[in-house]
């Protein structure tokens, strides 16, 4: 037969094989389920290749010694089967090394004897050469002591088949299908040992290819199988239950996984509705991001912060993770949205607290004398910062009431803004002191301003809750100053002063003071 004049190669072919996938599966194995199919997949790689050297070699001595060199990893292949299935079934490994250990003591008992001269025949009636088309090997006789041996490696393999068999009634419909065909598959290799002796065939190295449909079965759907080989199924119910949504796109920018939190903020960031984003092109959303598409792009890591369109005040963070280390424009990239939303509605608030006097709603004192610091003077005109107290407001309180007092504050900060708050800015300096500061183009024109400010008010009647109707004044102080140098502390100095001098002058007057640089000067 010329077929069979290949036949040691094909062994070698097998034993390459499974050496390929073992090595290939080998950074896999921590995985459950998976540890042990590596060390199988070697296992069977080795029984391939001393087949092999088996049938290749010429003398008796050195094919016993290949057929010798089987025997251990033909008896470990089956507690292996046990050990892969039992850790596939039941996801858990709890004492399995050890028990593996124990199991196998025999096995070690048995290749010990058998490479011992003196001990051997405990396993062995005879040995002997046999040639069947053409391919000759070794025929051993076993002892009892060899067969129970034989029998005890096989309660192994029949086990892992009972395993599987059982779980079949719990298992998903998506792991029935794999659970079918690695039952039928392991059937090759058990029922052979008992099929072929009765269908006396008695070629050697058959066992070996028996072992085949197994662990090519067990490779494929522990190792290659994208359900099983990306992450366990554990892991994927995480990331479809977690509030930050995931979503995984690959080198041509498709989506090929995506959770349902994933699902939701896509649409609310594309202002899109989809069914699935899965299988949809990231650029959909990247359109109305140009920073980050940028990035994206570029495959280059990073974090963003994306207002939600259409909402009020919602954002989202946007991470982008590169699934590969490096730079590598080949791999997809992995986009992790979480909602800050609460977080900066917090910020806000805080932000709010820290910068907006509570009655009035104007700045505070501190936070309008940060603006002002920061208020660059421009082209060629002025700043004026005016002051304002009203009048015998302890009075008010002590005749009214505090709440009448609050009242009147209010009232009068609305003013104040109504007046300014596009023009300046404004604020609560003090109790009953407020402070307003623009641009001017000169110092009579501040001056105006406030004088209309103060006027209008001392007509202006604030109605109380009570029904009564009060009116104010008030007294201002002005500094203006075309003096891109001249200081905050200065320019506050000269309206506080201004403001005192309308206080003593008999109230509900405008002072002008005079420009803080040009006194200074005057003052060397
Ligand atoms: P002047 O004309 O000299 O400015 O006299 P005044 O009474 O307005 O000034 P004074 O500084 O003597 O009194 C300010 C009063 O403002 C004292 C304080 O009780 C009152 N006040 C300060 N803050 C508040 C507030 O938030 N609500 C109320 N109702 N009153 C306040
Ligand atoms: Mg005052
Ligand atoms: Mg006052």
């Amino acid at each position: 037969m010329p077929w069979m004049q290949g036949y040691p190669y094909y062994l070698i072919m097998g034993s390459v094989l499974s050496l390929y996938m073992g090595v290939s599966s080998c950074r896999y194995r921590n995985t459950p389920g998976r540890r042990y199919l590596w060390i199988l997949l070697l296992l069977v790689s080795v029984i391939f290749a001393a087949t092999a050297g088996e049938i290749l070699s010429e003398s008796f001595r050195a094919k016993l010694w290949w057929r010798n060199l089987q025997q251990a990893p033909l008896f470990l292949s089956t507690i292996f089967t046990y050990a892969v299935v039992k850790e596939y079934i039941s996801r858990s490994s709890d004492g399995l090394n050890r028990r593996l250990a124990l199991f196998c003591i025999p096995v070690a008992l048995y290749v010990l004897l058998i490479f011992t001269d003196s001990w051997h025949h405990l396993m062995r009636n005879g040995v002997g050469m046999n040639t069947v088309a053409g391919v000759s090997g070794i025929v051993v006789h076993p002892t009892v002591l060899n067969m129970a041996l034989i029998a005890y490696d096989q309660l192994f393999g029949v086990y892992a088949v009972f395993l599987l068999a059982v779980s079949l009634q719990s298992a998903s419909k998506y792991h029935f299908k794999w659970n079918v065909l690695m039952l039928l598959s392991l059937l090759i290799p058990i029922g052979s040992i008992f099929l072929l002796p009765l269908l006396r065939i008695t070629m050697t190295g058959f066992i070996a290819f028996t072992y085949l449909p197994p662990v090519i079965v067990g490779y494929f759907s522990m190792f290659r199988d994208p359900e099983l080989s990306l992450y366990p199924h554990a892991k994927k119910q995480i990331i479809e239950n977690m509030k930050d949504g995931i979503v995984l796109t690959d080198r041509f920018n498709n989506i090929i996984d995506i959770n349902e939190a994933g699902e939701l903020m896509l649409s609310a960031l594309a202002e899109r509705t989809e069914k699935s984003w899965l299988g949809k092109n990231i650029f959909l959303l990247l359109e109305r991001y140009g920073e980050v598409a940028v990035h994206y792009y570029q495959r280059l890591e990073g974090q963003f912060e994306l207002d939600v369109p259409g909402t009020d005040g919602s954002c989202y963070g946007l991470s982008l993770i590169a699934t590969e280390p490096g730079p590598g424009m080949s791999a997809g990239m992995l986009i992790v949205f979480s909602d800050l939303s609460e977080k900066k509605r917090y910020e806000r608030e805080l932000l709010y607290q820290a910068t907006v006097d509570d009655l009035t709603g104007l700045y505070n004192r501190r936070h309008f004398m940060r603006l002002i610091e920061n208020y660059a003077l421009q082209n060629e005109a002025g700043i004026a910062l005016l002051l304002f107290d009203i009048d015998d407001f302890k009075l008010i309180n002590d005749t009214y009431g505090h709440m009448a007092g609050d009242q009147a504050l209010t009232d009068f900060s609305d003013k104040i803004l109504r007046m300014y708050q596009n023009r300046g800015i404004a604020g609560r300096i003090g109790g009953e002191e407020f402070a307003v500061c623009f641009f001017a183009d000169h110092e009579e024109a501040a001056l105006a301003e406030a004088e209309k400010f103060c006027s209008e008010m001392s007509r202006h009647l604030v109605r109380l809750d009570g029904g009564q109707r009060i009116s104010l004044t008030v007294s201002a102080g002005i500094a203006f100053t075309k003096d891109s140098g001249a200081t905050f502390e200065a320019l506050y100095r000269e309206a506080d002063e201004a403001l005192y001098l309308s206080k003593t002058g008999g109230k509900n007057k405008v002072t002008l003071g005079r420009q803080p640089a040009l006194r200074e000067a005057r003052s060397l």
